[in-house]
């Protein structure tokens, strides 16, 4: 528990991420806003908060303006899965835009510092490995992903031109694929994909050839460097790479998850989307040195949780599994 209690607003706190980290605030003795539009988000996921006296829980789309009062926001409200920040994808770039400009004229008007959870996707398909920092990426302004990529772009530099222009406190952190608890069944990402796919003994999807690289994140070892970097010092604005550079392929990842699962299930290819980045593997030399932050948890410890978390989920049938399982 930390010595000072703080009242943090995390938009988009009923995702995935969002409500891990409202939990960790509550743990660490916050007074947690969770503001969520429900669009990826879940009630289930935070309901074991509801009865916490200080957390609080907010219907509300971050493309409206928000009065609250707060000290701190990190701002994570955003589709992540390319299937849903696909789906709509002009409501994707107003999301993290639009939200940006109201969370932070939010975080301007009360002085408040606030935290931007970015991505990897601004390095778009890189041709520079691993990925550092001052990469400038390889993103294509006009496809299918560019909803999601350009918006956090934008994001980004809207950041550190309030930060330049009106002196706030900013954190810019880009995050890596991360995976844990809580993902959706139908969230649409790898992970949950291939678990999914091989607790049900249905085929497992694997689009291309499955040499395309990600570097994979256990959700606790994240949500410890949001924390560390939002409590780092003012001058520590980022952005800064969070992740696990363990660079594994897709098909790697199909072995591995039937392997842990025990499953029968086979590999089907499926083509590969487009602009689908081919190698991805952040370079965390910044977050090592700077907030002393790395991740402890391996990839085979991850999946195992993961593995665990969705076998509880699928056995309380179709259309249970909205309920909470951790
Ligand atoms: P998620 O989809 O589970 O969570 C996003 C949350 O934002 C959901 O609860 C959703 O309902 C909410 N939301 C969406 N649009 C909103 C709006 N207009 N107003 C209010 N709430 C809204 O995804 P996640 O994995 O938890 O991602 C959280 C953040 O981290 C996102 O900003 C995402 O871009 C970023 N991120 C995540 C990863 C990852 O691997 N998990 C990687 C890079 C970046
Ligand atoms: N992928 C796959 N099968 C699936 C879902 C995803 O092979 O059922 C691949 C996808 O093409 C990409 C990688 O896994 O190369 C990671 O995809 P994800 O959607 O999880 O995240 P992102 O592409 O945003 O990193």
């Amino acid at each position: 528990m930390s010595s000072v209690s703080k009242r943090i607003l995390v938009t988009g706190g009923a995702g995935f991420l969002g409500s891990h980290l409202c939990e960790r605030l509550i743990a660490d003795g916050h007074d947690v806003l969770c503001v969520d539009n429900y669009f990826t988000g879940r009630r289930a996921n935070i309901v074991e908060l509801l009865n916490q006296p200080f957390f609080e829980a907010m219907r509300h789309d971050v493309t409206h303006p928000l009065f609250v009062e707060v000290d701190e926001i990190y701002n994570l409200a955003c589709p992540a899965s390319p299937v849903h920040y696909q789906h709509d994808p002009v409501q994707t770039t107003k999301t993290s835009v639009i939200g940006a400009i109201n969370m932070l004229g939010l975080a301007k008007r009360l002085k408040a510092k606030i935290l931007q959870a970015s991505t990897s996707e601004v390095y778009g398909d890189p041709v520079m490995h691993p990925q550092p920092e001052s990469y400038r990426g390889n993103v294509n302004p006009i496809g299918p992903r560019a909803c999601y990529d350009e918006g956090k772009r934008c994001a980004e530099t809207l950041f550190f031109d309030y930060y330049r222009q009106h002196n706030l406190r900013i954190r810019v952190v880009r995050i890596f694929n991360t995976y844990g608890p809580r993902m959706l069944p139908n969230d649409g990402r790898v992970v949950s994909n291939f678990i999914v796919q091989a607790l049900r003994g249905e085929p497992i999807t694997l689009y291309g050839d499955g040499s395309q690289t990600r570097a994979f994140c256990y959700v606790d070892d994240l949500i410890e460097g949001f924390v560390r970097m939002m409590n780092a010092p003012d001058d520590i604005t980022g952005p800064m790479n969070l992740g696990n550079p363990v660079e594994t392929s897709i098909a790697e990842l199909a072995e591995l998850i039937v392997d842990l699962t025990g499953s029968r299930s086979r590999v089907v290819y499926r083509p590969l989307p487009a602009d689908d980045p081919i190698q991805r593997c952040p370079d965390i030399t910044e977050a090592k040195t700077i907030l002393e932050w790395q991740p402890k948890t391996d990839l085979k410890t991850g999946l195992s949780r993961t593995i665990e978390y969705f076998d509880k989920l699928l056995a309380k049938g179709p259309g249970l599994e909205h309920e909470a399982t951790a």
